[in-house]
């Protein structure tokens, strides 16, 4: 057990531009992180395990379906309260705020948007509630940063459909009750298919020895004949855009998220240079750790910036693709970064378990390659500004 001792910086007092609700929930969760998170993750972590105590107090966050309407047992949340609430989980844990990730954004979106309304009364209260957990199914062992090359697929039989392939990577997939899998049809197009847990043929082969997301469940989809009721089929959207618009909404909380494992990086940092001396002074009163600490406030300060004006925008269904895609990878790589320098920060003790800040930066090892590499992200920027497709 450890205590927690954070106190969230705000140098710009962006908390003036939130709302009375927006601070409720970001400081609900917070508190619920200290209370539930903290004295367990290291623990967990270490020994490779999902904390599975965790969901029912996730699901009475919010955390599960943020912003999903309150009819579907959602939270009715904005696009900025979910980012706080992600910002809050990733603090205490980025495997954590994965689960939620992929729950919400990954699961729950798309069959609130691409399902009917069967679909949404079917899953979307037991999603909500941790009842079950989902996963998402689009990563196969040949196509990672290109996802429209997949093989997986499925056949019209006339009363169902047989889906066969394999997915890998998959957060979630060995505890999930249902998989939103992305298959084609025999034209060729992406469909996503809701493929559920018992059906025969599909198994989810957990993936072991990671040093990275350790608290977070990783595994495979194999689906061997399945067969896939047709009322699994998600009706609303096909092709690569409908897993895309799930992976704007879930890249856009982990902008966020890594906000959150970037404060308790600097903040621990910042309270064990005051307290640390050598050489007859706290290390806190040295320029080169002063430089490392000033940076990393700079940083946070402009990612909080950048995430709340995307907030706003998202809010007002105008943030695009390619400004969510700045955003994961400013914030990401901003987190990366000032992980690895708190963690020089506090010494030989900076990479014990005592702290979080290694435990954070062998995750972001994960956060900064998934939902789109550091590099697939540049790339979309630089589409996006020059008109020219750099990914062939
Ligand atoms: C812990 C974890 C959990 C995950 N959870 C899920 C999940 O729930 N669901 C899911 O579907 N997937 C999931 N993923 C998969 C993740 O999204 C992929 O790992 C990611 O998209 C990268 O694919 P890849 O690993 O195959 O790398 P590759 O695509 O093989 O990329 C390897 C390297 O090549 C670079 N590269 C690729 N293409 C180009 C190009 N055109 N130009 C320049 N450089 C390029 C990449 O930037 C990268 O550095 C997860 C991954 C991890 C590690």
């Amino acid at each position: 057990m450890s205590s927690d001792l954070f106190q969230a910086p705000d140098y710009y007092q962006v908390d003036e531009l939130l709302s009375e609700e927006h601070i409720l929930v970001r400081n609900a969760t917070r508190d619920w992180v200290k209370k539930e998170v903290t004295p367990i993750i290291n623990e967990y972590a270490q020994k490779a395990e999902y904390p599975t105590q965790l969901t029912k107090g996730l699901a009475e966050v919010g955390a599960f379906g943020p912003y999903i309407p309150e009819t579907y047992g959602g939270a009715g949340l904005d696009q900025i309260s979910y980012g706080l609430m992600m910002q809050e989980i990733e603090r205490g844990d980025s495997g954590i705020r994965s689960t939620c990730s992929v729950q919400s954004s990954l699961v729950m979106y798309p069959i609130y948007a691409y399902g009917n309304e069967e679909q949404r009364k079917k899953y979307l209260p037991k999603l909500a509630s941790g009842e079950w957990i989902g996963c998402f199914g689009l990563t196969e062992p040949n196509y990672g940063s290109n996802p429209g090359g997949m093989v997986t697929h499925y056949k019209d039989m006339g009363d169902h459909y047989l889906l066969n392939g394999a997915k890998m990577w998959i957060s979630n997939s060995p505890m999930a009750q249902i998989a939103v899998v992305w298959a084609k049809n025999e034209e060729g197009r992406i469909h996503g298919l809701i493929v559920e847990r018992g059906m025969e043929g599909f198994t989810t082969p957990e993936t072991h020895n990671k040093w990275s997301l350790r608290a977070s469940i990783t595994g495979e989809l194999v689906f061997d004949n399945v067969k896939v009721p047709k009322e699994n089929l998600l009706p609303n959207k096909s092709g690569l855009g409908a897993p895309l618009g799930c992976l704007d909404s879930a890249r856009y909380g982990i902008a966020w998220g890594a906000i959150g494992a970037a404060m308790d990086c600097y903040d621990t940092a910042l309270r064990y240079a005051k307290e640390r001396v050598q050489f007859d002074k706290p290390i806190a009163a040295y320029q080169l750790q002063q430089k490392k600490l000033a940076e990393m406030i700079t940083e946070i300060t402009k990612a909080q910036l950048l995430t709340w004006r995307l907030g706003t925008l998202k809010n007002e269904k105008r943030a695009t693709s390619a400004q969510i895609s700045m955003a994961k990878r400013n914030n990401v790589d901003m987190a990366l970064k000032i992980a690895r320098e708190a963690r020089q920060i506090l010494g030989g003790m900076g990479i014990t378990g005592d702290y979080s800040i290694m435990r954070h930066m062998m995750n972001l090892e994960s956060v900064v390659t998934y939902e789109g590499t550091h590099d697939i992200h540049l790339l979309i920027t630089g589409m996006d500004i020059t008109g020219h497709n750099a990914f062939k």
